[in-house]
């Protein structure tokens, strides 16, 4: 083929220079027989790929790479299964919810019996009077139709103070001795910004809270988390992403400590997926004081973006719209930050040579962020800054042409209108249509990626394929199908783009010559797969970096 081809002139062309460590490079390990997609234009499709220290030596035809393979090169015969790049999920919280799935109950569970039979389990382990702590609750995904209370979390754990966190990462679901321990009482009254709901008959406590009320459980729960923790927390989430294909993950509120606890995990080799550590902005000075930027770091754990946050959630439908939600005239949702907080935030970096992400969900969010965007590439040009929108839901043409022209990146959730349909009808169906609106940034050139946002988000990149193909919910209600795309379409996103994202697409992204082994060894071809199954295409290996990092 002709990668191969070149290849050849390549290695003879440098036949006269026998210094040139090339030439005695032979592959550690050859894969061939396989069904391969590369994602590369030049060359879409191969049978083999040559390993090399982490890297592509050669791909293509398995006659010319099993040419190159020497006695000691070990060969795989994939049985003409389907290789794909290795996915990139650009935006996440894989080292938060490494942790979160160490210390608290998964409660990703599909009845407030199953969810209260989770937590006694727990508790029957923890000494009385700690706190029980879960996560991944979701009130529209339980079969009883009405949420947790107080009253349930009292009758299941009478001993224990515990705390449910919703699903989207804003609520708080609570029993009597965890409300006691953070001093809340009926009487409380709610702090700025917060939320503390009472049963509206009888002017109790329901059991749930939000927002800033969160901070007075924050001050009671002790926070025992060592260094050490954060770095199992890595290494557990490295085991979950890369049993569905993932090889590189974005962190998208990043923070020191996970910035340590990636160095820390990688440094004791547990690290299974290529991080891109933003750093939110509150860390942020000490940062540019270091001289760090974007880009500081190996092709494992490196420098990403400065994190801003415009506005609000989509999940829990706090996004900042010019419509209001469906049935709630007058509710349009909320803008965290003010333009000028950050302008002046982004400034900073922007002057620094950061990369900036500003969470931005609804139109309005995403307007007031391309204002500022706009404004610090006109007052201080850089080139190719790759501004990121984080999120990106809800579009106009207005919007989608201001990003094509400033070259900025969108991220739009890729599991959402499979996984949360539940939640689409707040939206409307004529907003779904310019919603996670991949088919409008493809069509106008613009370069988004595949996003989990994992924990709010499941993150199978399987399951992002079928949602971004299909537009269709578990149920098999269909949501905005004119942003359909198609399988090739959507593997380009999850790959290509998420390493363009991150200033990588010379390194990642795609399988060619001289970029990492970073791939993904599937049961079915997608290309051949009904939309409708995508998301049951088993993963039967991943590998980074010439390393299998997953073999089922
Ligand atoms: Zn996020």
């Amino acid at each position: 083929m002709l990668i191969q081809a070149n290849r050849r002139e390549f290695l003879g062309a440098l036949g006269a220079f026998s210094l040139f460590p090339l030439m005695t490079e032979t592959p550690e390990l050859v894969l061939f027989n396989a069904n391969i997609y590369t994602v590369n234009d030049q060359a879409p499709q191969a049978q083999a790929i040559a390993v090399s220290g982490g890297k592509i030596l050669a791909i293509g035809s398995n006659a010319d790479v099993m040419n190159l393979a020497s006695a000691g090169s070990q060969k795989i015969d994939l049985g003409m299964k389907t290789v794909l790049p290795g996915f990139i999920d650009a935006h996440s919280h894989p080292a938060m919810a490494g942790v979160m799935h160490l210390r608290m109950v998964d409660c990703d569970l599909r009845s407030i019996a199953a969810i209260e039979q989770a937590l006694r389990e727990r508790a029957a382990k923890t000494p009385a009077g700690e706190w029980v702590l879960g996560f991944k609750y979701d009130d529209t995904k339980t079969s009883d139709g009405r949420p947790l209370t107080i009253g349930d979390l009292d009758a299941a754990l009478p001993d224990h103070p515990v705390q449910i966190e919703h699903r989207g990462g804003h609520t708080i679901y609570c029993n009597s001795l965890a409300f006691q321990k953070a001093g809340i009482t009926d009487k409380t009254p709610e702090p700025p910004g917060g939320k503390i709901d009472h049963d509206p008959a009888t002017g109790r406590l329901s059991g749930r809270a939000a927002e800033s009320a969160r901070a007075l459980f924050d001050k009671v729960i002790p926070n025992r988390l060592t260094r050490d923790d954060h770095r199992e927390g890595v290494k557990l989430i490295s085991k979950m992403l890369a049993k569905t294909g993932i090889t590189s993950a974005h962190e998208a509120q990043g923070t020191p400590t996970d910035l340590l606890a990636y160095q820390d995990a990688h440094q004791a080799g547990e690290l299974l997926y290529r991080a891109y550590c933003f750093i939110n902005y509150r860390f942020f000075d000490s940062m540019i004081a270091a001289g760090v930027r974007t880009g500081l770091g190996d092709d494992w754990v490196r420098v990403g973006a400065m994190k801003l946050v415009c506005d609000g959630s989509i999940s829990e439908r706090t996004a900042r719209l010019s419509q209001p939600y469906e049935g709630k005239p007058g509710d349009y949702g909320i803008l965290v930050m003010t333009e000028e907080e950050l302008y002046s935030y982004g400034r900073k970096a922007h002057m620094a040579g950061w990369q900036i992400g500003t969470h931005a969900n609804g139109d309005v969010g995403i307007d007031t962020t391309l204002r500022v965007y706009e404004r610090l590439q006109k007052e201080s040009p850089r080139r190719d800054p790759r501004f990121r929108l984080e999120h990106c839901t809800v579009i106009n043409d207005d919007l989608v042409r201001r990003i094509k022209a400033l070259g900025a990146i969108p991220t739009p959730f890729s599991t959402y209108v499979y996984y949360h349909g539940e939640k689409m009808r707040y939206y409307g169906a004529d907003r779904l249509n310019h919603m996670f609106a991949l088919r409008s940034f493809l069509d106008a050139g613009i370069r988004a990626t595949q996003a989990s946002d994992y924990p709010p988000g499941e993150f199978l990149p399987m399951m992002a394929l079928q949602s971004e193909v299909t537009r269709t919910d578990i149920k098999g209600n269909v949501w905005g199908a004119k942003q359909k795309v198609t399988v090739e379409e959507a593997i380009r996103v999850g790959t290509l783009h998420g390493a363009y994202a991150s200033y990588e697409e010379n390194l990642k992204g795609s399988l060619e010559v001289g970029k990492v082994a970073d791939l993904v060894v599937l049961g079915r071809d997608p290309m051949k797969e009904a939309a409708s199954t995508l998301v049951t295409i088993p993963v039967e290996r991943t590998m980074a970096g010439g390393r299998w990092t997953y073999e089922s």
